[in-house]
């Protein structure tokens, strides 16, 4: 999988440039699941885009609640109705600049799962955390807690996205050894519940991913994928890391 969070960028008119760039370039990507993750308002116009592509569209974020009294939040029925595929939940921007917790997650998780959307859970230590030997201690407890309320049998639906927050947007990349490591434990925490489950469950790797790193990243035994930000916006530098997983 290869999955673009375009966070807060691009209007319904840029997102329409964009996918008729992005469709033509990834059509012979086989074996490739290609995600893009625009702003809600972007949403119905890009499933409507991309309907019969290899392209999929994920949302940002969304409330753990089907409904209720929640101002400015939406929830998993509605963006199924839009035939939005998955949705990225507790990205590091929303766990530091909006107050995501880890105990609304426990309940996001299992919730996108039940409604039909693929969940991308993002997990990563800070810069601190890991000069201070505590990355596993951070992937532990955001593992096990995002994940506490799935029954075992479908855990290895989830996509877990391992995202050290000093490579967000930095252009630091973690080194193969650094995100091998920690990709293999994130691993071994899903194993911890279920082996089985462990094996099927996809870790993609996200921090700074670019058209030039992509392929040594991939390559890695424990990445089956990435999630880009920044190299996403660009129709062409994401269809080369797309070319680079296929
Ligand atoms: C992200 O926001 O998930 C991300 C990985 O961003 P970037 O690729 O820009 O570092």
């Amino acid at each position: 999988m290869i999955a673009g969070n375009w966070k807060l960028h691009k209007t319904v008119a840029e997102a329409e440039a964009y996918i008729q760039a992005l469709l033509p370039r990834v059509s012979t990507a086989d074996g490739v699941e290609v995600v893009i993750c625009p702003a809600y308002l972007a949403l119905q116009a890009m499933v409507d885009s991309t309907r019969g592509s290899r392209v999929a569209v994920y949302a940002q974020n969304m409330h753990q609640a089907p409904e209720g009294a929640f101002t400015g939040e939406v929830s998993a029925p509605m963006l199924c109705e839009l035939d939005v595929g998955g949705v990225i939940l507790g990205h590091s921007e929303r766990r530091e600049l909006f107050g995501e917790t880890d105990r609304a997650l426990q309940l996001k998780v299992p919730a996108a799962l039940e409604a039909g959307l693929q969940p991308i859970l993002c997990v990563g230590e800070t810069e601190d955390e890991r000069d201070r030997g505590d990355t596993e201690r951070k992937l532990r407890h955001q593992v096990q807690e995002g994940l506490a309320k799935v029954p075992i049998e479908r855990l290895g639906e989830i996509v877990i996205a391992y995202e050290p927050i000093w490579a967000i947007g930095t252009g630091r990349v973690a080194t193969p050894a650094q995100a091998q490591e920690a990709m293999a434990f994130v691993r071994a925490l899903v194993a911890d519940r279920s082996r089985a489950e462990a094996d099927k469950t996809r870790v993609l790797y996200g921090g700074s991913v670019k058209p030039d790193n992509a392929a040594e990243l991939l390559a890695l035994p424990d990445v089956d994928g990435a999630l880009v930000g920044g190299a996403s916006l660009d129709a062409e530098s994401f269809a080369t890391i797309v070319a680079a997983a296929g």
